[in-house]
């Protein structure tokens, strides 16, 4: 069975977990100390999904402002994106939005969009409430979750989910 490559970039504000959900998912580790990414990083991972197999190239980007003019050059041409927020900090969904509103403009029309509402450990913290989330993600047709890249909660359910949704894939 042929490897199905899938070109996937991940976006958002800087500080929400997009490294670590990365490190997460292709590593299984969790580190409290990060460095933050410079311009963007990639790693690849295999994930079978119903006996298919799936080759997830991930561009990770950094969110600071200074490296947003870059975002482009990784998502035109990428099958799928994940735009990442905190859900202890409602800014960072505000830019959720305004990351997919740049994708419906710029990205490929079929992209597969995944939001994932990140820390969802911090309950105590949260801000931004998962309902809200929810039906933002069904209006524009994206996939939802949320997601802890502490406790590994949902992480690899996100990739899964975005492999199932993928087109001309019969899973
Ligand atoms: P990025 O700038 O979006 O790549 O964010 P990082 O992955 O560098 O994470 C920023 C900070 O948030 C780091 O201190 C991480 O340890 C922390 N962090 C990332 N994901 C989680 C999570 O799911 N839960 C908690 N509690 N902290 C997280
Ligand atoms: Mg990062």
């Amino acid at each position: 069975m042929a490897v199905r490559e899938v070109k996937l970039c991940l976006l958002g504000d800087s500080g929400v977990g997009k490294s670590s959900i990365v490190m997460r998912f292709v590593k299984d580790t969790f580190k409290e100390q990060l460095e933050s990414t410079i311009g963007a990083s990639f790693m690849a991972k295999r994930l079978v999904v119903n006996d298919n197999t799936f080759l997830f190239q991930i561009w990770d980007t950094a969110g600071q402002e200074k490296y947003r003019a870059l975002a482009p050059m990784y998502y035109r041409g990428a099958e799928a994106a994940i735009v990442v927020y905190d859900v202890t900090r409602e800014p960072s969904f505000d830019s959720v939005k305004d990351w997919v509103k740049e994708l419906k403009r710029n990205g490929v029309s079929d992209m597969v969009i995944a939001i994932a509402g990140n820390k969802c450990d911090l309950e105590d913290l949260r801000e931004v409430n998962t309902k809200d989330a929810q039906e933002y993600s069904d209006n524009i047709g994206a996939i939802f979750t949320e997601t802890s890249a502490l406790t590994a909660v949902n992480v690899s359910e996100l990739f899964t989910s975005i492999a199932k949704k993928l087109p001309d894939v019969d899973v």
